[in-house]
């Protein structure tokens, strides 16, 4: 009876998912898919509490408390700016979690309800290998992309001589470890595969340059939820293989996107290397020199007052600065005086996707006014004022004319085909990839230095 009950609240989970899923996709519905998806977890946990394997309640709450006071904690905690390190930490943790469990049911199958020792099936033991290799590579290549985006580490490529070579034989060593394992089904040859695989992990993503890890993010984050899948039949838990398989696809689906967003392709994205050419800097490293124009507040406000079409481009500094709400002051002054004002976004702008759509939904901009870049890049050439708020290689014109620029063939925003073009930054610092914007020593371009939130306040007063 228990289990009906357990099979018709995953049922109901698994739809929960799929709406929560789908909420996420637009602005306007993303709380509403987020409730959903709340409410779905919550009625899984109630429905595995309920099945027969679990003799004893207390672990599990120690874990929800545990878990949950953590997570709460993190959550209040955390600056949106940090939040993909916090998603490479926690897809890390996912996979760690997929090894372990594999383990513990290698070493007591009986507690999942599988055969003991010699007579485990084969399928066990594949299903095995698969989730915890996955969660393997997913754990330290996950850890390793924290490291680089929370500057624990260089976010430039680290390469030697012979990297792929070496990277290669330890992929092909790891898989013949997997296959060693589901011959033998011993515990020695089960922590050798996966230490081997969580070798090689590390070893994947240490030449990723920082311009790639928005690709490299969602691809563990999908890895994340196939490894979280192959647990699902390890455990005989539908509700597991459904919702991995969910995050999995989904992640996969993003991954794609973005590649195509930035017009690489999946293949070198994982092979590396992107930004290690010579010449790219260290990301607020030392920019060449050449004269720039720079301008104050009120020469902004003044040109701005009097354009006709301006087009907002906000990128990570924005971010950083919290300069949302000033912004969306100066917009709306800016719109009172009869301007046109619309923001442009980058498909990789911040450091996270979605990153300036859900800083300016916190700014209660209009969604009307927010466009993707594809649908607004023509517009460029028609409009007055490009303003751009603490973005950087976004802007970047050499990543479509300098084939030799580490991040050439990334579609970029248009900015210098407006008529002029402002750059709220503090600095000449380059961006994170590293890499000179040559659009700031241009006829038409107009530096306003400082911090973005400062600067906007400073042209509100001005307006
Ligand atoms: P960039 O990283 O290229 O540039 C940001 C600029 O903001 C810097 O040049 C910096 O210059 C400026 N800045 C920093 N703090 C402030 C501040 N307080 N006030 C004003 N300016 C500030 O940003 P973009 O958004 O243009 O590009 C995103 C980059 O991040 C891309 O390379 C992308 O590939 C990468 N990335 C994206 C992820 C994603 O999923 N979106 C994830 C990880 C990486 P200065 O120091 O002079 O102020």
């Amino acid at each position: 009876m228990s289990g009906d009950i357990t099979s018709y609240a995953y049922l109901f989970s698994a739809i929960c998912f799929v709406l929560a899923i789908r909420g996420l996709a637009s602005p306007e519905t993303a709380r509403t898919g987020n409730l959903i998806g709340i409410l779905g977890i919550a009625v899984a946990v109630g429905a595995t509490m309920l099945l027969p394997q679990i003799s004893t309640w207390l672990f599990v709450f120690v874990g929800i408390v545990l878990g949950g006071a953590i997570g709460a904690f993190i959550a209040l905690k955390v600056k949106i700016t940090d939040l993909p390190q916090l998603v490479a930490i926690f897809n890390s943790l996912v996979g760690l979690a997929a090894v372990l469990i594999s383990g513990a049911a290698l070493h007591d199958p009986s507690l999942y309800g599988m055969a003991q020792g010699s007579t485990m099936p084969l399928q066990s033991l594949i299903e095995m290998a698969i989730s915890a290799c996955i969660g393997a590579v997913t754990f330290t290549g996950s850890v390793i992309a924290f490291a680089k985006l929370h500057e624990l580490m260089t976010g430039t490529p680290i390469v030697f001589n012979g990297q792929k070579a070496v990277n290669g034989l330890l992929g092909l060593s790891a898989v013949f470890a997997a296959f060693a394992f589901a011959g033998w089904g011993s515990e020695g040859a089960f922590w050798g595969m996966v230490i081997l695989f969580m070798v090689w992990g590390a070893m994947v993503v240490l030449p990723i340059g920082g311009a790639d890890m928005p690709v490299v993010i969602s691809v563990l984050n999908s890895l994340s939820g196939w490894a979280s899948c192959g647990i699902g039949f390890t455990l005989d838990n539908p509700l597991m293989i459904v919702t991995g398989a969910l995050v999995g696809a989904s992640g996969g689906i993003l991954s794609f996107i973005m590649c195509r967003a930035m017009n690489r392709d999946l293949l070198s994205v994982l092979l590396g290397g992107f930004g290690a050419e010579a010449g790219a800097g260290a990301p607020g490293g030392p920019a060449p020199a050449g004269t720039v124009k720079s301008g104050n507040a009120d020469d902004a406000a003044f040109m701005l007052k009097n354009a006709r079409s301006v087009v907002i481009v906000p990128g990570y500094g924005m971010a950083v600065a919290q300069a949302q709400h000033a912004l969306r002051e100066m917009v709306d002054m800016l719109k009172e005086e009869g301007v046109k004002v619309r923001y442009a976004i980058h498909p990789v702008a911040g450091r996270m996707p979605g990153h300036m759509n859900v800083l300016l939904a916190e700014a209660n901009v209009p969604y009307d006014d927010v466009l993707e870049m594809d649908d607004i890049n023509r517009d460029f050439a028609t409009t007055d004022v490009a303003f751009v708020i603490g973005a950087n290689d976004t802007t970047n014109p050499s990543a479509r004319n300098d084939p030799a620029s580490p991040i050439y063939g990334m579609p970029v925003l248009d900015v210098e085909n407006a008529g002029m073009v402002m750059f709220i930054k503090r600095s000449m610092a380059t961006g994170y990839a590293g890499v000179d914007n040559p659009l700031f020593y241009n006829d038409n371009t107009m530096m306003l230095f400082g911090d973005a939130k400062g600067m906007c306040e400073n042209i509100v007063k001005a307006l």
